[in-house]
């Protein structure tokens, strides 16, 4: 019998889980439904959110879902909770496929903070020429900030701070396209999540470079007792182990 997999994305290691998985194993993308135009995954896909525990719980159930591997970003951690709580609930396999975060490097100067609004407090004194690429829905914590932003997300933000000029684009970003950027629009200091994507990268890279200081926004962490695996080849083999197909 075909065994069913959910695994929960909005990332590359998703898709990619997605391809490898098939054609062993049923697998069923989610998505949230955020980006216009987002890139799918292989096979099938539903979108949108599920409605809380109990919405995720009844879908799990009325789907014959077998195991639910949640590949979301690092910083989707309501789904993660969710997914956790749902399976917990069913009895049902979990594990959490997340990158490995970043790491500093000689030469990096870097500022950890635990919140998008410490992240607006921490930059304050650091530049008038900020980058922020946390995502088009955080912005709004940096909205009482009297500096220049340069915003880069998928998709356009809806409010944004009035002196602020946004990039539409999504990556991958090359190191001399990120030098190039931040040149460009004379940024003193920019702001990340730890996304860990190789994707994204490049712009600590060139950081660096120009040593430029970077707020780091730290993951939050993980529901406890969760499984947890770095790569798509350890979730693979996680799955084909805990279903019985190897
Ligand atoms: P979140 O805050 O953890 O989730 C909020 C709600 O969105 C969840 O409670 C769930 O709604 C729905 N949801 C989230 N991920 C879903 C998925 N894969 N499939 C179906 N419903 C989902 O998540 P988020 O930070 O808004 O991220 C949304 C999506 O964007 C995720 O798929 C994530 O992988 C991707 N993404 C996020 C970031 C980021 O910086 N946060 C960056 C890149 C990509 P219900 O409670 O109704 O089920």
């Amino acid at each position: 019998m075909t065994r069913t997999v959910l695994v929960l994305g909005g990332t590359g290691e998703a898709r990619r889980l997605a391809e490898e998985l098939r054609p062993g194993l049923r697998v069923i993308s989610s998505l949230a439904g955020r980006v216009r135009e987002p890139k799918l995954p292989v096979g099938e896909v539903r979108v949108g959110g599920f409605g809380g525990v109990e919405g995720l719980a009844a879908w799990l159930a009325d789907n014959h879902i077998d195991a639910v591997v949640d590949a979301t970003h690092p910083f989707a951690a309501t789904m993660t909770a969710s997914a956790a709580e749902a399976t917990t609930r069913l009895g049902l396999p979990f594990l959490v496929l997340r990158r490995p975060g970043w790491a500093e490097e000689p030469g990096d100067r870097w500022h950890w903070v635990d919140s998008i609004q410490e992240a607006a407090n921490v930059v304050q004194p650091l530049g008038d020429r900020v980058f922020l690429t946390t995502g088009r829905r955080d912005l709004h914590a940096f909205a009482e900030l009297d500096k220049f932003f340069l915003v880069r997300s998928v998709d356009a933000p809806d409010h944004q701070p009035s002196r602020t000029h946004v990039v539409l684009d999504r990556g991958p970003f090359t190191v001399d396209g990120e030098i190039d950027l931040l040149r460009e629009h004379k940024i003193d200091v920019i702001v990340t999540k730890d996304s860990g994507s190789p994707m994204t990268a490049a712009k600590l890279v060139a950081a660096r470079h120009l040593g430029l200081p970077v707020v780091v926004l730290r993951r939050p962490p993980l529901p406890e007792g969760v499984a947890e695996v770095a790569t798509v080849a350890e979730a693979r083999e996680w799955l084909m182990r805990d279903n019985g197909e190897e």
